[in-house]
């Protein structure tokens, strides 16, 4: 039988086809998968001892988000962002409702339980449970409004962590294969909220691709490998680095040793760091992010920007 030989252009389109092109956020995963990942790495980072704290507020997170009944989208809200090329869980227009606040408050009250923690994030911890709600409303709104210079950033991880859970729960409502894809790549379909890092993965039927994690309700999309995340370029402008290793295209055999690896651009002089599971299976966005400061740090010195924060470290230029 004859077969038709296909055009280039039609086999990049198939290729495109078959990559999963979202992952939506397991419910019994997301924060277990972070915590254990916290713990492994709070073991021998630099910043060990907050490492380990995140650890026990992640842990809360996932116990909060396994029982959390949240309000869905409606299919004619889904249908009408879809149309209007916008994410459908907006943090600025979809509700946050009084529950996400209840979630504040066992958060709080699991990190207070434990007596072994800093004065100073004891403190921290109080004084974020006796806040008003109108301030930590007001905390809530600058913190999804990023770059607000209202945060409070000793308490931005406590309140981040409560609509972290939210919106994951909201995520976690949807079907990958429903999502749309939106016109820029650097943000959430679902959200709308920037990455903090991106995922090589190594298992099927995602082995090989490039996911960004979202910060807010870790949902991850697909987007190709060495391009710009912030601003789109290719090619030649695209380097990566590591915290040992000098500037290395990414399949250069010395940079691979590395499983965290920063992504530079030359055009916008930004950068994002992309975990690889080959190299570490248990790489884990948020975790290996914070756990890599140091790879931060190099790159500020080489005049690089942090295109995006982590939520769980606020730092008001990184965000
Ligand atoms: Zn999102
Ligand atoms: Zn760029």
């Amino acid at each position: 039988m004859a077969q038709r030989i296909l055009e280039p252009g039609e086999i990049e389109t198939l290729a495109q086809r078959s990559i999963p092109r979202v992952r939506i956020p397991a419910r019994t995963a997301v924060f277990a998968r972070r915590a254990a990942r916290l713990r492994h790495l709070g073991a021998r980072a630099g910043i060990g001892d907050y490492l380990r704290f995140l650890a026990v507020l992640v842990d809360a997170q996932h116990a909060t988000l396994q029982d959390l009944s949240v309000p869905v989208p409606t299919p004619a809200h889904i249908q009408g962002s879809t149309e209007h090329g916008m994410p459908p869980l907006q943090p600025a227009v979809w509700p946050r409702g009084d529950a996400w606040f209840e979630t504040l408050r066992i958060l709080g009250e699991a990190l207070a339980a434990h007596a072994d923690f800093p004065a100073a994030v004891a403190q921290t911890v109080s004084r974020i449970r006796r806040a008003s709600r109108d301030w930590i409303e007001g905390q809530a709104d600058a913190l999804l409004q990023s770059g607000d210079e209202a945060v409070d950033a000793a308490a931005a991880p406590l309140v981040m962590a409560s609509l972290q859970v939210h919106w994951a729960a909201y995520a976690a409502s949807f079907a990958a294969e429903k999502v749309s894809p939106l016109d820029v790549p650097g943000v959430c379909p679902l959200c709308g909220t920037q990455p903090v890092a991106s995922v090589v993965y190594a298992q099927p039927p995602y082995q090989g691709y490039r996911y960004l994690h979202c910060a807010l309700c870790a949902t991850e999309w697909h987007m190709v490998r060495v391009q710009c995340t912030r601003c789109g370029a290719v090619g030649k402008s695209i380097a990566y680095q590591s915290a040992t290793l000098g500037a290395n295209p990414e399949n250069d055999g010395s940079a691979a040793q590395s499983a965290v690896r920063a992504e530079t651009c030359e055009e916008c002089h930004g950068y994002r760091k992309v975990l690889y599971q080959e190299k570490d299976p248990g790489v884990e966005p948020v975790a290996d992010d914070l756990a890599s400061l140091n790879l931060d740090l190099l790159l500020g010195e080489r005049g690089y920007h942090r295109a995006s924060g982590n939520p769980l470290l606020w730092q008001p230029d990184g965000n």
